[in-house]
């Protein structure tokens, strides 16, 4: 029979591949009674299981190369500091000595008490390393049982097998990997949980938050995915399985064709040029940045050096990340966002959960009330200078004092530096995010006091329209077409263009080429995104005629009409 199931697509494209169901070792353990005597054993099999765990996760660690070996070390981690939290470690074994229980009862009973703590988190993103917590029990508990480290069971389909999970570790799916699925599935998981953020690194067809996929679907179930649109056709019929072959095969038709622009410099049809600038998150996302043509770095969310650890970044630890991505770019363009860190992206040292985070001490509003954190930040920026064309942006600023405050700081930085001795580029340009209504409205003393602009739309877009980005009950608010958003985006691009100030886009907007000819009508030359998009942004680029795209962008925000706002759209991608 065949039927039709609807998630949320994480990770674009068309898979057609057989089932191959996986699932976790089962959390129901048994309950027993252990008699005095054994108890010293049953505390020395828990602390075995850890140490076995904890020698399985880092030999997963040294075995990750490549572009997604950041993010997959971040997890593993996280994971190491999940096994490492005395709630399980310690405490578990002063369970099963005041209650002369086995072991496994008290560890799953310590992760029962971890998963009340995180429940109680009001951040959505940590609130979803409960996920996590579970993994990391399951790990010791195959320990426990005497079969540690998950070995996928054998492809009968080897090259069309579509993963069918429950929920995936990020440590299975570095195992998974090798396996060479074609697609993924799981019940669980949102937008910001792990496996999404892995399937998006992964570059394969993906869908999350399926709820009864693992049930519906049984093993060697002909599949298609169709992560683009967040649905799985379980058993098609004959015509559907053609109609989506077909489009399948245009859409690898289109992925080839698209790598031949790599090098293509990205000019309109009317010979405006155009900068393609890279996102990326740690150093190691060079490679793909590099893969893709991107002619600079945009936007290095320097942040995430700081998460998924213990203690801070030292300065020389900084450098080195700094220095590498520098050197790599050889002398193209890298600019660095000082630390965005609040709201969903916390310390883990962060002992306060802000009320309304989005709106707390985040940003630079967290950089000038920790200044010993930002000045060993920017002194390591500030050294790495000199190894190619480092540029520092300012996340987040909504004042005057605030830039003010910022500048004097890195005068500081580069003071302190030159009575060491040490060399900097004396010129380092210094730019702002403008990603706060309050600073796209009072542009001018940005333009006036900084070197370059560059527009976040994503908080843009939450601050204007006052729609927490992480919280699915209101994303369907989230809107880059609601006429305030687009006079906004227009106001500041016109206005930077006016003053001669460069400005680049580097939120969601800019990756997405529904809004490429928008954002190139509107005046935009330079955007920044995911390395992964750049090749079909510069397709559309390549296509993009300015002079009759731009009578229709204006025609765009002079209505406040979301008929009209999306018909004049479909005009202008036509
Ligand atoms: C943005 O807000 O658009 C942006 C690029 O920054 P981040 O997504 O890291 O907040
Ligand atoms: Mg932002």
């Amino acid at each position: 029979m065949s039927f039709t199931l609807h998630g949320v697509g994480v990770s674009g494209g068309i898979a057609i591949g057989h089932a191959h169901l996986v699932s976790h070792v089962t959390l129901e353990v048994a309950h027993y009674a252990v008699p005095q005597i054994e108890i010293e054993n049953e505390v020395a099999r828990l602390d075995s299981a850890f140490n076995m765990v904890r020698a399985e996760l880092d030999s997963l660690h040294a075995s990750v190369t490549g572009s997604a070996a950041a993010e997959y070390g971040a997890f593993l981690d996280l994971h190491r500091m999940i096994l490492d939290d005395s709630t399980l470690s310690v405490a578990a074994k002063t369970y099963v000595t005041q209650n002369q229980c086995n072991a496994e009862w008290a560890i799953t009973q310590q992760m029962n008490v971890l998963l009340v703590q995180f429940e109680q988190i009001e951040d959505d993103y940590l609130r979803e390393r409960k996920a996590d917590v579970v993994q990391v029990v399951e790990r010791v508990l195959k320990a426990l049982l005497g079969h540690p480290g998950y070995v996928p069971p054998p492809l009968k389909h080897d090259g069309d097998s579509i993963l069918v999970a429950h929920d995936l570790s990020p440590a299975d799916v570095i195992q998974y990997k090798r396996h060479s699925f074609t697609a993924f599935l799981t019940d669980l998981g949102g937008l910001t949980s792990h496996t999404a953020i892995v399937a998006r690194s992964l570059n394969i067809p993906s869908i999350v938050a399926l709820h009864h996929a693992r049930q519906l679907i049984r093993d060697n179930d002909l599949l298609i995915v169709d992560g683009s649109q967040g649905v799985v056709i379980v058993n098609p019929d004959r015509r559907v399985l053609s109609e989506y072959r077909l489009r399948q095969s245009q859409l690898e038709l289109e992925k080839r064709k698209l790598k031949r622009i790599k090098t293509t410099a990205a000019t309109t049809v009317d010979g405006s040029a155009v900068e393609l600038f890279a996102n990326i998150e740690l150093p190691q996302d060079i490679e793909q940045v590099k893969e893709n043509g991107a002619t600079g770095i945009g936007l290095f969310r320097s942040e995430f050096l700081f998460l998924n650890r213990d203690d801070l970044p030292t300065e020389d630890e900084q450098f080195e990340a700094y220095r590498t991505v520098a050197r790599k770019m050889q002398g193209l363009p890298v600019t660095i966002r000082t630390f965005d860190l609040g709201a969903d992206k916390n310390l883990d040292s962060a002992k306060r959960v802000a009320v309304n985070p989005a709106l707390g001490l985040r940003a630079i509003r967290l950089s000038l009330a920790e200044p010993q954190m930002f000045h060993t930040q920017l002194r390591a920026i500030l050294r790495a200078s000199r190894h190619g064309q480092i540029r520092i942006l300012v996340p987040m600023l909504s004042s005057v004092s605030e830039i003010d405050q910022t500048l004097r700081l890195i005068e500081n930085a580069k003071q302190s530096l030159r009575e060491e001795k040490i060399t900097f580029d004396e010129k380092i340009q210094v730019g702002g995010m403008i990603e706060i209504p309050a600073a796209a409205l009072s542009l001018d003393i940005f333009m006036r006091k900084l070197d370059f602009l560059s527009v976040g739309t994503n908080d843009l877009i939450q601050y204007t329209l006052a729609i927490d980005r992480t919280d699915d009950s209101v994303a369907h608010l989230y809107d880059p077409l609601h006429p305030a958003v687009l006079r906004l985006v227009a106001h500041i691009i016109r206005s930077a263009s006016r003053a001669k100030v460069p400005v680049a886009v580097c939120g969601e907007m800019a990756g997405d080429v529904l809004f490429t000819r928008l954002l190139l009508g509107f005046g935009l030359r330079q955007f920044s995104m995911h390395p992964a998009q750049l090749l079909r942004v510069k397709q559309e680029v390549l296509r993009s005629n300015v002079p009759v795209i731009t009578p229709i962008t204006h025609k765009m925000l002079k209505t406040d009409d979301p008929v009209k706002i999306h018909q004049l759209l479909k005009k202008l991608n036509g």
